[in-house]
């Protein structure tokens, strides 16, 4: 697919999912039905590829849920336990020719099974308290958010850097990486101290009325900062500020770049200078919330490829087809052993390619990769794409 492609596709994606969003699960009923059984969905499911139980592909998905809709089954504990069994990686809605969108169609069963208390499972629910609790998943204080920022941001900037929990409690690495950066290209930007968790965990579980108050005080955090744009370190923030924060409330009108995208920018104009250093070979990893969710799959690459001596390889599955590292939509959370196994397959399709390390631009993904590499023993080296463009940067 070309680039222009690509554009018009997440448009257009953007578009169904905006209209799916108002819809309850009986609105599908055509939709269910017109479930052919292929099973193309099936092929692609992490999930499936995984655990291997019908029940959990798409397909098998789909036909719970017509089975409810049509009333002739309970949604029960176990009907929600099959539809939560899902990363949120989207792949089956772009796998299915019958025009099923199943990941749409998942996304309405998650809120409607919350709404009647059988959603979300029990560790995706304890993480949503610790959330609404502490404002993030890990139940730190908020004064430790910051604790690796060596320098001083003014209160206020027309770029407001955002972080995001996972970044900016477990890897302060990329965060001073993404603020040196910024330093040393001179671009102006502000951080809050009140950051708190950006709500997309307690979104996909269905808790719709906690990320509605969490995007209500994330915005009011964000205009006390006088800035018009927004930059993110993770992925699944950026979708979450792109996709579901104008659905959530109004007037959410900044502008939303992922770091990536931001550093582009910088290299392009020069203000950041690469050298080169011993020459590596990277594969790149394309974050679901990033790519399918938002189509952002250009910016990284270019940044890549931009660094003298670095040579970009792809795998065998890439871009809009990109195999999921297992960890998203609270997947992790509720099933961390499957999780994790997803994300050494992942690992090992890395390795074919024969690259030194792989990068990524989600502290989500990373986390998952990480594991997996320290399960396998790889000698993969795992980068955030701050973290090599700062190594390598005069
Ligand atoms: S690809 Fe579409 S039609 Fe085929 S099994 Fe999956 S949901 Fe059904
Ligand atoms: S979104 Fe991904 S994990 Fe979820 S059902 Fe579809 S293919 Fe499987």
């Amino acid at each position: 697919m070309s680039t222009e492609e690509e554009k018009k596709k997440a448009m257009e994606d953007w578009e169904k999912l905006k209209a799916a969003e108002k819809k309850t699960l009986n609105d599908f009923r055509t939709q269910l039905a017109m479930c052919n059984i292929c099973a193309f969905c099936r092929i692609r499911c992490p999930v499936y590829q995984q655990v291997k139980w019908e029940s959990v592909t798409p397909r098998g998905k789909m036909q719970i849920l017509r089975n409810v809709v049509k009333g002739w089954i309970k949604p029960t504990p176990q009907v929600a336990e099959r539809i939560f069994s899902c990363t949120t990686c989207q792949i089956c809605n772009q796998q299915c020719d019958a025009e099923v969108r199943p990941f749409d169609i998942l996304k309405v069963a998650r809120r409607e099974l919350t709404e009647q208390g059988l959603g979300p499972l029990p560790e995706e629910k304890k993480m949503d308290r610790r959330i609404r609790e502490y404002r993030n998943p890990y139940r730190e204080p908020q004064e430790r958010r910051f604790s690796w920022l060596e320098v001083k941001v003014p209160k206020t900037a027309d770029t407001l850097l955002y972080f995001g929990c996972v970044t900016a409690y477990r890897y302060g690495e990329t965060g001073r990486a993404i603020v040196e950066l910024l330093r040393k290209a001179g671009y102006k930007f502000t951080i809050t101290s009140d950051e708190g968790c950006c709500g997309m965990h307690p979104y996909w579980d269905g808790e719709i009325k906690l990320s509605a108050e969490i995007a209500k005080e994330n915005l009011e955090i964000f205009r006390k900062t006088g800035a018009k744009e927004i930059v993110t370190a993770c992925a699944g923030c950026y979708s979450t500020f792109k996709n579901v924060y104008p659905m959530l409330v109004e007037n959410f009108d900044f502008k939303l770049r992922h770091f990536s995208e931001l550093l582009l920018e910088l290299i392009k104009k020069g203000k950041l200078k690469l050298k080169k250093k011993s020459p590596m070979k990277v594969t790149y990893h394309d974050p679901c919330h990033l790519g399918r969710h938002a189509g952002i799959y250009d910016a990284p690459r270019e940044v890549i490829k931009s660094i003298p001596g670095v040579e970009l390889v792809e795998m065998e599955h890439s871009r809009e087809d990109s195999q999921c590292c297992g960890g998203g939509g609270g997947y992790f959370t509720a099933f961390p052993e499957n999780s994790v196994a997803i994300a050494e397959k992942r690992i090992k399709e890395a390795e074919e390619t024969g690259a030194d390390a792989l990068v990524t631009t989600c502290p989500l993904c990373r986390t998952n990769l990480d594991l997996a590499i320290k399960r396998l023993d790889s000698k993969l080296k795992l980068y955030d794409l701050s973290e090599l463009v700062l190594e390598h940067v005069s």
